[in-house]
């Protein structure tokens, strides 16, 4: 659990290390490399002082040494005068090969490093090839003049060195014998370097190399560790920051769908009592204008001017209240119960308005232009019959009193839905007013100028957003009023289509 919370650490850490380890490798391989090259050169710097003094050794055609228990004779030297007496001492002849051997054994007991001469024909059976020697024998054979290797001598890691040994004029004094003949390259001088010589060399180099990763590594394991740590504190306080914003929204969201549902519940109380109000206010209602009617009847002739006219507003109100309470129950009746909504055509809608208001579009001269077209929405006839007609019926009822009305009923597609409008060219609205008007109760004119209760647009506006639209109002090219409203445009296609068809079937007809 804890490992896996803190994955990204080790992530990090393991980056870092293999990062680190790898450039350790590359560093270290470098510093080999180095000690191949030091080694190398030492090598080639020891065979041709050697070389060198084998070449002045032959050219003097040997030297003459005291005889000593570490220098005896040479008995792979086959010559007569091998042996001489000076002065009464014994002097033997040295010859290149036994010098070799002689300051071989000198250097390696100084510094380490040993050479070896050999041959594939040796006149001393110990200077007879390796292994090793026989290959880089092969190589110069096949063309190389040098050959090096790290590689194992006597159990002991080291580097070795053979450069091809070339016969030259004074050496054939003692070889021609074998056969041998200037430039034959049947021998040479291998070199031993122990490695553990060059390492101790190049030490300090590996030593600093591997320490400087080593910090290299704890600090940027460290800091990438401290990073992420930060990193991990802070992305917490984000979360926290982030869990106690929504939890405030979740309050806030909460707060508001109550208050929402405590909306809804007292405009549906309002609804409920608007309704009973004005449906027990029509019985009271028809009492008085009942009665007002009988007194006008029957004592109409005893009241004087005045008495008759005072009961002319009793009736004048009476009526006039009775054209509210209606309204006002056809505005609260559109919110009560279940609607049943199917697919509506709204031409017939439209068309069932214009029945009912055609007595008021023949008195006013109107003309009323219809979209040619009109989609099928989901809906009930109606309301949306109720709707046309009041958008309508004020289309006709504010006009200008010079101007016979003109009423353009047209319908548009926007996006998802079907945009209605019913422009007139009428009185107009003033732009501060477009809002008010579609509230109960609210007009913009006094009885006396048009009549009506002020709840026309109210009720609009109801069945609207009972469908699931919006409604407005604009003003209308020449001044008049347009007043606009949106239905859903979800009713099937296939439907659409067959509505379509009729139409076109129907005005072909009427053509
Ligand atoms: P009512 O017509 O009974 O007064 P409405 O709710 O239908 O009630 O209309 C509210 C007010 O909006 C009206 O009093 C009128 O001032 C204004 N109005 C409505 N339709 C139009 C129109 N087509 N042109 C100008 N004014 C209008």
């Amino acid at each position: 659990m804890w490992l896996y919370r803190r994955r990204l650490e080790i992530g990090a850490v393991v980056f870092w290390a293999v990062l680190v380890a790898l450039s350790l490798a590359h560093n270290l391989g470098l510093l080999d490399q180095q000690a191949r090259e030091g080694a190398l050169a030492r090598a080639r710097m020891l065979f041709s002082v050697i070389e060198t003094t084998r070449l002045w050794n032959a050219n003097h055609g040997g030297l003459y040494a005291l005889v000593t228990p570490d220098s005896p004779a040479n008995p792979y030297l086959d010559l007569p005068n091998r042996d001489v007496v000076i002065n009464g001492a014994p002097y033997t002849l040295i010859n290149p090969a036994y010098m070799t051997r002689q300051i071989s054994e000198l250097v390696e007991r100084q510094n380490g490093a040993s050479f070896r001469i050999t041959s594939l024909a040796p006149l001393r059976p110990d200077n007879a090839l390796d292994p090793w020697e026989r290959l880089a024998l092969q190589r110069f054979a096949e063309g190389e003049a040098e050959f090096v290797e790290r590689t194992e001598y006597k159990s002991q890691p080291v580097y070795r060195y053979m450069a091809r040994l070339q016969v030259k004029q004074p050496c054939l004094e003692c070889h021609a014998k074998q056969g041998y003949q200037v430039g034959d390259s049947r021998g040479g001088i291998s070199v031993t370097i122990p490695a553990t010589v060059v390492a101790g060399e190049l030490a300090p180099q590996r030593t600093q190399a591997i320490s400087l990763h080593l910090a290299g590594f704890v600090l940027l394991a460290g800091a990438s560790v401290v990073f992420l740590g930060r990193l991990r504190s802070s992305w917490a306080a984000l979360g926290e920051a982030k869990a106690a914003e929504e939890r405030n929204v979740a309050t806030r969201t909460a707060e508001l769908s109550a208050a929402i549902d405590e909306l809804a519940r007292s405009n549906s109380e309002l609804e409920s009592f608007a309704y009973v109000a004005s449906h027990d206010l029509q019985e009271p209602l028809r009492m008085i204008s009942l009665y007002a009617q009988l007194i006008d009847r029957r004592y109409g002739e005893r009241l004087d001017d005045e008495g008759r006219e005072f009961l002319g507003y009793m009736s004048d109100g009476a009526g006039r209240m009775k054209g509210m309470i209606d309204d006002l129950l056809a505005y609260s009746r559109v919110g009560r119960g279940v609607h049943n909504f199917a697919a509506t055509d709204t031409r017939v809608a439209l068309d069932v308005a214009l029945a009912n208001l055609a007595g008021a579009i023949a008195e006013a001269g109107a003309t009323v232009n219809v979209a040619d077209s009109m989609p099928v929405v989901s809906g009930e006839m109606p309301l949306l019959a109720r709707l046309f007609q009041n958008l309508v019926g004020n289309a006709i009822k504010y006009r200008r009193p010079e101007m016979a009305p003109v009423v353009t009923i047209s319908v548009g597609k926007s996006g998802d839905y079907w945009r209605f409008a019913v422009a007139d060219n009428g009185i107009g609205i003033p732009s501060e007013s477009r809002d008010r008007i579609f509230q109960i109760f609210q007009r913009l004119h006094t009885r006396g100028s048009y009549p009506g209760t002020g709840i026309g647009l109210a009720i609009a506006k109801k069945i609207v957003e009972r469908h699931g639209g919006t409604i407005g109002v604009a003003a209308a090219e020449g001044g008049g009023a347009e007043f606009f409203f949106t239905l859903p445009a979800d009713v099937a296609p296939a439907e659409q289509d067959a509505k379509l068809q009729l139409d076109s079937q129907l005005n072909g007809r009427t053509a």
